[in-house]
């Protein structure tokens, strides 16, 4: 069987790996992301650890944070483009890689990264358009339309969609250096840490940020419904490991879409419409694997 190395290259953390599959994940390598030589470095010395034990590597695929971009023809692919994260903007992370890496490289957004993971191994099986939304300390969403990674002009930025936003029930302005109140600067982690003074993993179940975060998710997942007629929503990220969210999200997402969406798994069957990663924390770093198979022209 083909042996693959796959990077999920977060802003926050980067997680290097080897192997096939989710049965197959011989080996990892987890480190916070600091300077991008430090970072790009470590990666490349893991690479190059793993062949020398277990063999050449059929491609590796590199599922960054972004902005960044995925466009081949472009001179600036596989850069990571205009982050506002220190050392981080314009820098070419996949050249870097190639010069120190000869094998065929795949390169997307996390998110379109995880989403594919999500389609071979996990709870996208089978669909063919279909939206993968992380909320952490960002928001982004990836999207799988008639079977491939949407792209487009650059890639969606699902999480700076705005929203109405009610000031007097909640005053807090939004995070988002770009655009304040939008759904990320409203919703994304840090987001319920400012609003309510203390971390969102330490909030009660009981406490109101819940409802306040579901109806800013719901309103987010209604206009990707509406805009893009995905078969499934898959939410991932910190946040959604507070599974209580998922009931109160499905309800206010149907409570906005008031019925006008005729479809039996929105009036019905919510409950397996929108879910959780079927891959759980590793859809993104098996999402990079589905991105070196690509790479190496294996379906
Ligand atoms: P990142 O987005 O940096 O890759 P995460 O998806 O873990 O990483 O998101 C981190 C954000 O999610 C932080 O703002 C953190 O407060 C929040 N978070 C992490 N775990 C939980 C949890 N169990 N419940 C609620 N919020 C969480
Ligand atoms: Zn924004």
């Amino acid at each position: 069987m083909a042996f693959y190395g796959g990077i999920e290259a977060g802003g926050t953390k980067f997680v290097c790996a080897v192997g096939s599959g989710p049965d197959d994940i011989r080996a990892t390598l987890k480190y916070p992301t600091t300077h991008p030589d430090e970072t790009i470095r470590k990666a490349i010395e893991f690479f190059r650890e793993q062949q020398e034990k277990h063999g050449p590597l059929a491609a590796i695929g590199v599922a960054a944070f972004g902005p960044l971009d995925p466009r081949p023809e472009s001179p600036t692919y596989g850069y990571i483009t205009s982050t506002p994260k220190p050392g981080w903007a314009n820098v070419d992370l996949l050249g870097v890689l190639q010069q120190a890496l000869p094998v065929p490289l795949g390169f997307d957004t996390d998110v379109n990264g995880a989403a594919l993971g999500e389609w071979r191994w996990g709870a996208a099986q089978g669909l063919d358009t279909f939206i993968y939304l992380t909320i952490g300390t960002g928001i982004g969403g990836g999207a799988v339309v008639h079977g491939r990674p949407v792209h487009g002009l650059l890639h969606p930025e699902m999480g700076h969609v705005r929203l109405p936003h009610d000031w007097q029930a909640d005053p807090f302005p939004g995070n988002c250096p770009y655009h304040g109140d939008c759904l990320e600067g409203m919703a994304n982690g840090p987001a319920i840490e400012k609003r309510w003074g203390q971390r969102a993993e330490t909030l009660p179940a009981d406490h109101p940020a819940w409802e306040i975060e579901a109806g800013y998710l719901a309103y987010g997942l209604a206009s990707l419904i509406c805009t893009l007629s995905p078969q499934r929503i898959i939410l991932g990220g910190g946040v959604m490991q507070q599974t209580h969210l998922f009931p109160m999200v499905r309800r206010k997402t149907q409570a906005y879409l008031n019925g006008y969406v005729q479809a039996p798994q929105i009036l019905e069957e919510i409950d397996d419409y929108i879910v959780p990663p079927g891959l759980g924390g590793n859809a993104g770093i098996l999402g990079a694997f589905v991105l070196a198979q690509l790479a190496a022209g294996m379906d």
